[in-house]
């Protein structure tokens, strides 16, 4: 039996999401349909959006489905960006902050490729946090020309949460639209989307117990946003494509469990991070931990994030070794056609190449126990060890 700890890539299946799966399969039906068939499963995806909005402080209309984390992601930056050309062409500046996932960083980049768009970065402090201020002063430099400002609400692979209320309020008294991806944030930290003042926001079902293939995009009524694939006008032509009934019922089922049980879960997994990165600190081998840690912090940084950096090893190998002891975790950033990068996250925080080479992401979650902290603090220095050796640092 292997340990799983790579909770932020993806976590169980909780048994509500998959009950709600389960019994929606059984059905047929097409949301889209008129007759009593297709009207069941209508009923089905407005009773989730109705579950989705009450969980996240959002309005059942503002509540548009999509296939993940990456599409909504994808739909925000692309959709707010032509929407802002459209209105005013001198609206030609993206800002997003340096610790962005590739899901926004990517369109946007790709939008400078192909539109001749200007991304501005708004980099953090050695934290990983960006300060509003920081974003504040990208605006004025020249508020006339931002078509949209994306800062996600928690980071994926240090999982330092951003002060996005304020940096909302900021957006909004310029009148420039805000979109935040939030998929690691919701069901882990309370997001509130009216509250934060964002325009758009971002979620993913896998990330807190629903099933893959299932996300959110919340969308104030009044957004400018032009859709950016078009056929049946689904979700109010924002995501058009036959729903996915089951996946959207799973994705409520989850969401409204992880809200419910977050205060008690995020103090519980946040024990078992802190007991893990406190241990590291005793295994005399130089490891640091990525970003800002307190015992018990369960608002500035995610409850179930641990991430170190190991100086002399490869995260690969590191990643290698554990997973043949068992022990199932990450690096944290992603490859690009296989070839581990350093992740651009560590480097915007202030970290080396050389430093950002040799890091290690456990991730925690709702199945997460005491026992697998033992499992990964049994395996960890073996590893390094073996890892240093075949780096030639040992
Ligand atoms: N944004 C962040 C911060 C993520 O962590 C991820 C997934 O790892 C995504 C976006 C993409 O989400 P999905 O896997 O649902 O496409």
């Amino acid at each position: 039996m292997s340990t799983y700890l790579d909770h932020a890539a993806t976590t169980p299946m909780r048994p509500a999401a998959r009950d709600a799966v389960l019994a929606q399969m059984e059905h047929v039906g097409n949301a889209s349909s008129l007759h009593g068939a297709g009207r069941l499963t209508r009923r089905v995806v407005e009773e989730s959006r109705e579950a989705v909005a009450e969980a996240l402080g959002a309005r059942p209309s503002e509540v548009v489905f999509t296939s993940g984390g990456t599409e909504s992601d994808n739909i925000s930056v692309l959709g707010a960006y032509e929407a802002a050309q459209a209105k005013d062409p001198a609206r030609d500046r993206i800002i997003i902050s340096g610790v962005e996932h590739h899901a926004v960083l990517d369109p946007a980049m790709h939008l400078a490729k192909s539109r001749g768009a200007r991304v501005s970065f708004v980099e953090p402090g050695e934290c990983g946090t960006v300060q509003p201020e920081a974003l504040r002063a990208a605006i004025e430099e020249d508020p006339g020309t931002v078509a949209l400002v994306s800062v996600m609400w928690a980071n994926n692979e240090v999982g330092t949460v951003q002060d996005i209320p304020a940096m909302g309020a900021i957006c909004a008294e310029h009148g420039i639209p805000m979109h935040t991806d939030a998929v690691q944030a919701v069901g882990h930290v309370p997001v509130d989307f009216a509250a934060a003042q964002v325009d758009l926001l971002s979620a993913s079902g896998h990330k807190f117990g629903g099933p893959m293939g299932a996300g959110v995009l919340l969308a104030r009524r009044d957004v400018a946003i032009v859709p950016t694939s078009h056929g049946g006008g689904q979700e109010r032509s924002l995501r058009s494509g036959t729903l996915n009934a089951a996946g959207v019922a799973g994705l409520a089922a989850a969401l409204t469990e992880a809200v419910d049980g977050m205060t008690l879960e995020a103090t519980r997994v946040a024990a078992l991070r802190d007991r893990f990165l406190a241990a590291t600190q005793q295994l005399g081998r130089d490891i640091r931990i990525s970003g800002c840690w307190e015992q018990g912090d369960v608002t500035t940084r995610l409850p179930g994030n641990a991430h170190i950096t190991i100086p002399g090893a490869q995260g690969d190998s590191l990643l290698y070794l554990l997973d043949a002891a068992g022990i199932e975790c990450s690096t944290g950033s992603a490859c690009t056609a296989g070839v581990p990068q350093p992740s651009h996250v560590l480097i915007a925080m202030g970290r080396t190449e050389e430093e950002a080479r040799g890091s290690l992401r456990v991730s925690f979650g709702w199945t997460s126990t005491d026992a697998d902290v033992d499992a990964v603090l049994a395996a960890l220095p073996d590893a390094i060890d073996r890892a240093r050796r075949a780096a030639g640092a040992a």
